[in-house]
């Protein structure tokens, strides 16, 4: 069955462009013309991936991707950005996109990222750690991988989708020292971030959300000279 696709993008000329080369890849590819319309058909409608503007009319890429994850719509988002804007993939980092791409762009690049981003979608990975009813519990924090939820006493915690997939390969890998470049291969997928500060960044954010002193982190710990340990 062919892969669904929802493209969010206002200029005309590129939404021809890439309908026409990704149906000829054997994508089904579904448009949107603005971030309004984009949001309700990506919270409505089943997709495979979606592929998001940053600059589009009534409402931006980032504030899409916010609000899709708010509503735990975890569909796979690339987002296409404008050249240079380095401040523009923190946000969206944060905000929850999976991966990124300048514009303007090679049309096989935007192929082999698509392909990335669904490939890895696709496959989850064998966690023995993870119980049957998908859930990890350590302490007072309790993780629910199905429904993507993470409480600590009961109280919900907002983690962006790819904390949640850092997190989730943290727990899978418990005990084990893993390096920058292993967990940037395995969560990211390949070679999208060109460096291994988006792992400690995203390290940094899920100690302030789950350790009780991101400080003297209990749970992630900084193994010098080689990575990071998960012991929750
Ligand atoms: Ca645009």
């Amino acid at each position: 069955m062919s892969k669904r696709i929802l493209l969010v993008e206002d200029e005309p000329g590129l939404v021809l462009t890439l309908t026409d080369r990704l149906t000829s890849e054997g994508y089904q590819v579904e448009s949107a013309r603005d971030g309004e319309i984009g949001l309700e058909r990506a919270s409505n409608e089943a997709f495979d991936g979606i592929i998001l503007d940053v600059m589009l009319p009534r409402k931006n890429g980032f504030d899409v991707c916010r609000d899709l994850r708010q509503r735990n719509v975890t569909t796979p988002i690339l987002m296409l950005t404008a050249r240079g804007q380095i401040v523009d993939k923190v946000v969206g980092l944060k905000l929850g996109a999976d991966d990124y791409l300048t514009k303007p762009f090679e049309m096989m690049e935007l192929l082999a990222r698509v392909e990335a981003l669904l490939r890895r979608a696709a496959t989850p990975a064998a966690n023995p750690a993870i119980s049957a009813n998908e859930t990890y519990q350590f302490d007072s924090i309790k993780i629910n991988f199905r429904r993507a939820e993470v409480e600590r006493d009961g109280g919900s915690i907002e983690l962006s989708a790819k904390e949640f997939q850092l997190l989730r390969y943290f727990i899978e890998h418990r005990e084990a020292t893993l390096t920058r470049d292993e967990l940037l291969n395995e969560v990211w997928g390949y070679d999208a971030m060109p460096t291994t500060r988006t792992v400690d960044v995203h390290v940094a954010w899920l100690r302030q959300k789950l350790e009780p002193n991101p400080r003297h982190p209990i749970y992630i710990l900084t193994i010098h000279g080689m990575g990071y340990k998960f012991v929750g």
